[in-house]
């Protein structure tokens, strides 16, 4: 019977890659022995997992293992792995008709530099890094439910699969690589061992590597002396001579190149820096070093150990909403049982990587039923507490802080927003500038402990940036009483802040909003009540003006410079807040009416436009509307809102500084804007009061 040998084509995105990596200068091509041993050891993971519930699926070859075998005379370098196997149809789509989403992706980054060749492993495509040695690759592979198959390629756009003659593997993948002339070093011993010391030492299944040691052997030859020279016979044992020959020979022996004793069991005093960092790099596909490590055991009722790390800088993709981060593995007493078990640390700690292993948890635990376990909820409980303790730890180094909050202030704040218990401690992390702050940034604990005596409130503003916040009207008045004011200029702060409301039994005061009670003397007290009666005509004027478009109008305690500002109710959206909804195009709208709460207008009752206004009001002259609309409309800008209507605001404005420039008002005929100027009050019909132009300006 002849031998079918079915021919396939690569995916053209594979093809390309393909190209990409035999075509491309790249001299650190070492990084595909890592990747061969990576895929050899989650196909021993994936069977070990299957013999949790079924052990026969053993039999077909008990041991769990990784063998290397450099072959100098046949110029090959075979990876044998005891693993899952692939099944025919497995071929042919794993290697070459399937591309994988991250191929596309790999090479859109290597082409921007945004990725070298060392981070396949990162796209989901390393096996293609055999290549980047071999001209020729052959995997030999046997499925526990399937016939062996050979699956070969020399690149070149093509791939053939066949029933496999050779050698029997039981069970498992043999890859043998072909290697190109130039890559022959590659299969010295030393070069071998040295990169899996680097690259795959924490392998969790032996990795074997044939070896040729020359031994010196002695061979024997006995002869018979005695008789010969007539010596005494007494000594017969002495009687034969033995002549020993020095002979090289040579053996091959299996060397065990890496220490499979799971590093999280060892002793921490025992473990290096660098074995903890080569460590992490072998769980994360991260290329840096950890920002920070924790290796911890918990014993008692319940029993577990873990190592947690600290990424250095936050991956491009970390709120890519429905990512699966491949972070945290799951292990039960040594043996891995998954990847990324969400269910093991909250969202907002998305970023952490490590290990967990677990005493208690059943070995056949599957995805589905871990939600509900409660051993899993009591190791999530320990490792946020750990986690923040880290973190703690971090924020002992000014430098080392700064970067992890660079990159993880996003995650804090969503903590902060998510997590109830621990929302105190995780605030402690939290840092700001504050009005008092200068450059650097302050902790909460810091602003209480410089409050003012009789400061009982904590006082923040939200706004776009530094410079909005800083120069908001609202902070005018908490200045000139020197109280500090935090400045929270994330997005994510609107959210979490609505969530703390306390910090150390303070209560968190938005200066933007409605319920800003300043501590006021008796002569503020006083002259309060004055203004109050003085400005009676004028609050209710402004209001019949502006109708709807307010809540109230009240007098201010908060402004110093500027004549009036619009402050939010307490509970519901900040200026900010609204423009954030705003922003968010798929929002649901009857949730801004709701949110978007009506404004009161604040007017300063010692500004000199609200004093004249406040003639004109009592005088009813005809120029109050439009001064109060530009009021409005300016108040809305300086106090963070964005204009209804720009238009008809940009117009009020034109006819101002024609008024200014003493251009005749009422003829617009040069005016392209499309506002119809008679929809408008005409801006000042008494010519009479030129000064106060002045002042609106
Ligand atoms: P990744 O391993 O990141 O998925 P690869 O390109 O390295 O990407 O491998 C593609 C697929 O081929 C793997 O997901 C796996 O299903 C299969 N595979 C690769 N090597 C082996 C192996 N040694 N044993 C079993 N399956 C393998």
């Amino acid at each position: 019977m002849t031998q079918e040998v079915e021919t396939f084509k690569f995916q053209a995105e594979i093809n390309q890659l393909m190209s990409l990596i035999i075509n491309t200068f790249y001299s650190n091509k070492e990084v595909f022995l890592r990747e061969l041993i990576s895929n050899a050891s989650d196909a021993l993971d994936k069977i070990r997992y299957q013999s949790l519930t079924d052990n026969s699926v053993l039999e077909s070859k008990p041991e769990l293992e990784i063998r290397i075998i450099p072959d100098k005379a046949a110029k090959t370098l075979t990876i044998i792995d005891s693993g899952i196997g692939m099944t025919k149809s497995d071929l042919v789509k794993n290697l070459g008709t399937i591309a994988s989403s991250g191929t596309k992706k790999f090479m859109e980054q290597l082409n921007t530099g945004g990725a070298d060749i060392s981070m396949i492993g990162q796209f989901g495509v390393g096996f293609y890094s055999a290549y980047l040695v071999a001209d020729t690759v052959i995997v030999h592979s046997k499925h526990n439910d399937d016939e062996q198959y050979v699956w070969t390629s020399s690149a070149g756009g093509e791939f053939t699969v066949a029933i496999d003659n050779s050698e029997p593997l039981g069970r498992g993948t043999k890859l043998v690589l072909h290697m190109k002339d130039d890559q022959l070093d590659f299969l010295d011993e030393t070069k071998i061992k040295n990169l899996v010391k680097k690259h795959s030492e924490f392998i969790q299944y032996p990795i074997n590597l044939l070896t040729i040691k020359e031994k010196e052997v002695e061979e024997e030859k006995k002869t018979e002396t005695s008789e010969e020279t007539g010596d005494a016979k007494i000594e017969e044992i002495e009687d034969e001579e033995v002549k020993k020959e020095k002979k090289k020979v040579q053996e091959k022996e299996w060397d065990v190149l890496n220490k499979t004793k799971p590093l999280w069991t060892r002793n921490a005093a025992e473990i290096t820096k660098e074995e903890y960092n080569s460590f992490y790099k072998s769980i994360s596909n991260d290329w840096e070093e950890p920002l920070a490590v924790k290796h911890f055991s918990v014993e008692g009722q319940l029993e577990f150990r873990a190592i947690l790390f600290v990424p250095k800088r936050a991956p491009f993709d970390l709120f890519e909403s429905k990512k699966k981060h491949n972070n945290i593995k799951l292990y039960v007493k040594r043996v891995f049982i998954m990847d990324n078990c969400q269910d093991l640390i909250p969202e907002w700690l998305n970023f952490i990587k490590g290990i967990v292993d677990s005493e208690d948890l059943p070995l056949n635990i599957s995805r589905e039923t871990l939600q509900q376990n409660s051993i899993l909820k009591v190791i999530r409980k320990n490792l946020v507490k750990k986690c923040l303790e880290l973190f703690a730890e971090v924020a002992e180094n000014n430098e080392d802080y700064k970067k992890f909050y660079e990159s993880f202030a996003k995650n804090l704040k969503l903590g902060i927003h998510e997590d109830t218990q621990n929302r105190e401690k995780i605030a402690d992390l939290l840092r700001y500038h504050t009005s008092k702050s200068g450059e650097e940034t302050t902790t909460l604990k810091e602003y209480v402990a410089r409050m003012k005596e009789g400061q009982k409130d904590i006082y923040y503003i939200t706004g776009e940036n530094r410079k909005t916040v800083e120069t908001s009207p609202f902070i005018e008045g908490l200045k000139k009483k020197n109280l500090e004011v935090i400045y929270m200029t994330d997005p994510i702060d609107e959210y979490a802040v609505q969530q703390l409301k306390e910090y150390d039994g303070k209560k968190l005061v938005s200066i933007t909003k409605e319920g800003l009670k300043l501590d006021e003397t008796e002569e503020e007290k006083v002259k309060a009540e004055e203004d109050k009666k003085a400005n009676e005509v004028l609050v209710s004027e402004i209001k019949e003006v502006l109708g709807d478009k307010i809540e109230k109008v009240v007098l201010s305690t908060r402004l110093v410079n500027s004549p009036c500002a619009l402050v939010t109710s307490e509970f519901g959206w900040s200026a900010n807040m609204e423009r954030i909804m705003k922003a968010q195009a798929l929002r649901d709208n009857s949730m801004s009416t709701y949110m978007s709460s009506k404004k009161t207008m604040e007017i300063n009752p010692d500004h000199p436009i609200v004093q004249e206004l406040r003639k004109k009001a009592n005088e009813k002259a005809k120029t109050f509307k439009d001064f109060v609309h530009l009021l409005y409309e300016t108040a809305l800008l300086s106090s963070g809102f964005s204009l209804d209507d720009p238009s008809s605001f940009a117009t009020r404005i034109h006819r101002m500084i024609k008024l200014g420039l003493s251009i005749p008002t009422g003829d617009d005929s040069s005016n392209n804007n499309n506002t119809t100027d008679e929809e408008l009050p005409p801006l000042v019909s008494d010519n009479n009061e030129p000064s106060q132009m002045e002042q609106v300006d």
